[in-house]
């Protein structure tokens, strides 16, 4: 390989060596650089043709017959083992449905109910202080419910923040301002050696990195999936309970279709064993098969999450390679770690006026997001961004500040 002249003849040569380029094609995309992935994944090719037939034959002709004859009932179940394998869970741990505010409302009411059932007395919920405001405002009323009080710590004050009276920890695997990644397989066991129980939400980090749900111990977690799994607009959350938690799994929200014999239409609730405890109400099935669909990416061949972790950092690197190089000193500030070990799949650069900056960005064809107050959001979805893009990004991001 000659050595190129430029970022943008880099790009070229990064692109050509890309071992997961071509998984770009099963992707709905434009001119536009787009770097919003981790908000709103882009739409497979193969999706719409799915959806139509869930809804013109599966609806249409079959009616009630799909709930049997196309695996509607067992759909929550069938989709979380698909998912299983990109978080590092084995099958059978992983329920879809609801969205992650819902899901992070059960996981952490039956993670204090796991641990009050331990030794009473545990009645203090710690929640990540940086969290996704819907987590902390569920977390709330999670403690108000069950006698405890919430206390907002920084990720890394976890571990001493830690003792006999914690019942349950809430954390986000990646800060979705700043893209921080946080030492999960570490906090884990902190929280465990505390007697205490982990729930972590993997919004920022299913679908973009290892995530090691077995691997680690992780008591619970939940995740959405139209972010890095592409599954769609509003598309369901899911949940996962341990294996050997799951007889204990006590949920808040026992509806119907968590039921042992959910057709026996019995006046008293017994829960069902496995993971389809976390189940509640009829399951949203366009969205589930669209999200069902959406996953068959990951079967083509070298999609694998080491994979796509090794372009997330590589794309991740020369983003800030090409910012450095273009990006007048001191115009914005990468609040992203630098560590590998502490990256997402995303950069947040700092910026003085970074809703008026997004906004021209997006009139220029690269979209990214901004997150009040003042922070530029840009998203790296493997699956379909290129280096070309992301040197692209840089260069119109340059211009952009150059007024
Ligand atoms: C995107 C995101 C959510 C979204 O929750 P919804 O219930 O789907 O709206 C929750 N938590 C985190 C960390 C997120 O990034």
């Amino acid at each position: 390989m000659s050595e190129p002249k430029s970022l943008a003849g880099e790009a070229e040569q990064l692109d050509a060596a890309d071992g997961l380029a071509a998984v770009r094609e099963r992707f709905v995309l434009d001119d536009v650089t787009y770097l919003d992935g981790n908000s709103l994944g882009a739409l497979p090719v193969h999706v719409p043709a799915r959806v139509e037939d869930v809804v013109r034959r599966q609806w249409g002709e079959l009616r009630i017959r799909s709930w049997e004859e196309s695996g509607w009932w067992t759909a929550p179940e069938r989709i979380g083992d698909r998912i299983a394998p990109l978080v590092g869970a084995a099958a059978g741990q992983v329920v879809v449905g609801d969205s992650t505010s819902v899901n992070v409302f059960k996981a952490l009411v039956a993670a204090v109910r796991m641990a009050q059932e331990d030794r009473p007395g545990r009645d203090e919920i710690l929640v990540d202080a940086t969290t996704f405001p819907t987590d902390g405002y569920i977390a709330e009323s999670a403690a108000r419910m069950t006698g405890c009080a919430l206390r907002p710590v920084a990720p890394a004050e976890v571990p001493s923040a830690l003792g006999d009276r914690t019942a349950a920890v809430l954390l986000n695997h990646v800060d979705y301002r700043t893209g921080r990644l946080h030492d999960l397989p570490a906090l884990t066991a902190a929280v465990h050696a505390a007697g205490a129980y982990a729930v972590w939400d993997l919004c920022h980090s299913a679908g973009a990195l290892p995530v090691g749900l077995d691997e680690h111990g992780v008591d619970l977690a939940v995740g959405c999936t139209y972010k890095y799994l592409n599954g769609g607009p509003g598309s369901p959350a899911y949940l996962y309970v341990r294996r050997d938690l799951q007889p204990r799994f006590d949920s808040p929200l026992p509806g119907w279709n968590s039921h042992a014999e959910p057709f026996g239409m019995r006046s008293g609730y017994a829960p069902a064993s496995g993971a389809v405890r976390g189940r509640v109400g009829t399951p949203d099935i366009l969205s589930l098969l669209a999200l069902e669909a959406a996953l068959d990416v990951w079967d083509e061949d070298g999609v694998s999450v080491a994979a796509v972790r090794a372009k997330s950092l590589a794309l991740t690197d020369f983003f800030l390679r090409c910012v450095g190089a273009y990006v007048p000193d001191g115009r914005v500030e990468s609040v992203t770690p630098a560590a590998h070990a502490e990256r997402g799949s995303q950069v947040a650069l700092r910026c003085d006026d970074a809703g008026e900056v997004m906004k021209r960005l997006i009139e220029r064809g690269v979209v990214g997001d901004y997150r009040a107050p003042d922070v530029l959001r840009f998203g790296f979805t493997p699956l379909y961004v290129g280096f070309a893009d992301v040197e692209r990004a840089a260069r119109v991001l340059a211009r952009t500040l150059a007024g």
